[in-house]
């Protein structure tokens, strides 16, 4: 059977084909014979598929979107707070040319226009680095993350240099407001260079999924951008990534995304899915008309809006209880009700602060406030089950320990049914002893607790 995700990518691109308003790029020569029939889309996921359609092979300047990437790697190279007092984050609502700088702080605004772009772009390598030695660390790693070897079209960037008159302004601005600290030429031409570096959306893809993925890339498994990078990256990305339109863009489509003057665009939702389009013709705000519209569409038929709240915290715990009885050595009398909470998905705050509510609940004696409270108050066991649990996040770690820790102040046995080890317990010095065992499965778990021969007669109940 063929998948039929390749067949609604070509129909993303041909519904968007119709528009035809908005002008290629002008002010770079290059760009301005640019063939504006191509389009493209792709889409990689966090675990390395690629899918994508229409002129998905054809070749373009990455411009703008290389900022956020460099962004990244002068996070890396001088450390956040470094680059923080360089480059704001504030989004600035003017042209991305514009010359300015905040106020207060003499600051560029932010890393997606041109003067924070070049500032931060100056921080790679080191101040006196030439154009060369950044651009070639640049074209290094993004080169690692689109998973080939890119190259710089050489055209475009001397088309760029030939007109650079604002960008340099801007780079003697910077110099002069002590931003830059080296050559401010080295710093704009290195910047002009990385904006030239060609892509393909595939390319381009790739890349917004590595930030997707927490830094890490989906085919080769490298860890490329530091997972504190990547969250910088992508809330600037956010409120600043599409020019002054960041704020519409925010709201119609919801992706964290850069845009770039030859028409690409990538958008990039956390921990799902990479995109990326290509489409010449941009709007009066410099984003590519028809790729806002593939935009548009893919976050409107996929339900991509990072907003979107598609997930409830309700679902995440369950509450059930297993009757242990005909043990061994009691074979009649004994019977024994265990309660078990079990925990389902990515669990965090909301998660986590469910269980505890959901132990308290079954636990506390019984209170005229809180009806069906106190049913286990007697129960000498407990299951905590993460079989469910694909991870757990640092805080609800935190939380479930010093729950666990209360259950055994409490005098409670605890079972954790743990099969691939989510609840890091050694880390914490939580002791795996008689009063807590880590098991693979209920079946081990009852066998623990009310030893070999007895029987489970279960019943769930959804808390
Ligand atoms: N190299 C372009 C410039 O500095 C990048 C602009 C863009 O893509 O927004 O003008």
């Amino acid at each position: 059977m063929k998948s039929p995700i390749p067949d609604y990518l070509r129909q993303v691109v041909e519904n968007a084909r119709p528009a035809d308003s908005g002008e290629v790029a002008g002010y770079i020569e290059v760009l301005a014979k640019a063939d504006a029939s191509k389009m493209a889309v792709a889409l990689a996921t966090v675990d390395g598929k690629m899918y994508s359609a229409g002129d998905d092979e054809v070749e373009f300047s990455i411009q703008s979107i290389s900022k956020a990437f460099v962004y990244a790697l002068a996070i890396q190279d001088t450390g956040l707070p470094q680059v923080l007092e360089k480059v704001g984050v504030e989004p600035s609502g003017d042209a991305f040319n514009k010359l300015s700088l905040q106020r207060s702080t003499n600051r560029p605004m932010n890393p997606m226009i041109n003067a924070g772009a070049i500032a931060t772009h100056s921080l790679i390598v080191g101040p006196n680095a030439t154009a060369e030695q950044r651009v070639d660390r640049i074209l290094k790693a993004l080169s690692r993350l689109a998973g080939r070897q890119l190259r710089v079209d050489e055209a475009v960037y001397e088309a760029e240099l030939k007109d650079a008159n604002r960008n340099m302004g801007l780079g003697y601005m910077l110099k002069a407001a002590g931003i830059i600290d080296g050559d401010p030429q080295e710093a704009v031409r290195g910047y002009i260079r990385q904006c030239s570096i060609n892509v393909n959306v595939r390319d381009l893809a790739m890349m917004a999924s590595t930030l997707c993925n927490a830094g890490v890339h989906p085919v080769s498994g490298e860890g490329i951008i530091p997972h504190q990078s990547v969250r910088q990256v992508l809330s600037v990305m956010t409120t600043c990534g599409m020019y002054d339109a960041a704020g519409d863009w925010v709201s119609n489509i919801g992706i964290p995304a850069k845009s770039g003057v030859a028409g690409g665009i990538i958008g990039a939702l956390p921990g799902q899915v990479g995109i990326a389009v290509f489409s010449p013709k941009l709007d009066e705000r410099g984003n590519s008309v028809r790729g806002v519209i593939m935009c548009e569409k893919l976050s409107s038929d996929m339900g991509l809006h990072m907003m979107d709240i598609s997930q409830v915290a309700r679902a995440t715990v369950r509450t059930s209880a297993m009757t242990i009885t005909g043990c061994a050595d009691q074979p009649h009398e004994y019977v024994q009700e265990v309660p078990i909470f079990d925990l389902r998905g990515a669990v965090r705050f909301a998660g986590a602060e469910r269980l505890t509510r959901a132990i308290v609940h079954e636990f506390s004696s019984s209170d005229t406030e809180d009806p069906g409270s106190g049913r286990y108050t007697n129960a000498r066991a407990v299951i905590l089950s993460f079989r469910d649990a694909y991870s757990l996040s640092d805080v609800a770690q935190r939380i479930i320990l010093e729950n666990i820790r209360r259950l055994r102040a409490a005098g409670r046995n605890l079972v954790v049914v743990d099969p691939t080890r989510v609840l890091k317990l050694h880390g914490d010095h939580v002791p795996e002893d008689n009063a807590l065992r880590v098991v693979r499965d209920l079946a081990e778990a009852r066998r623990y607790i009310g030893g070999t021969g007895c029987r489970a007669v279960s019943y769930s109940d959804s808390w």
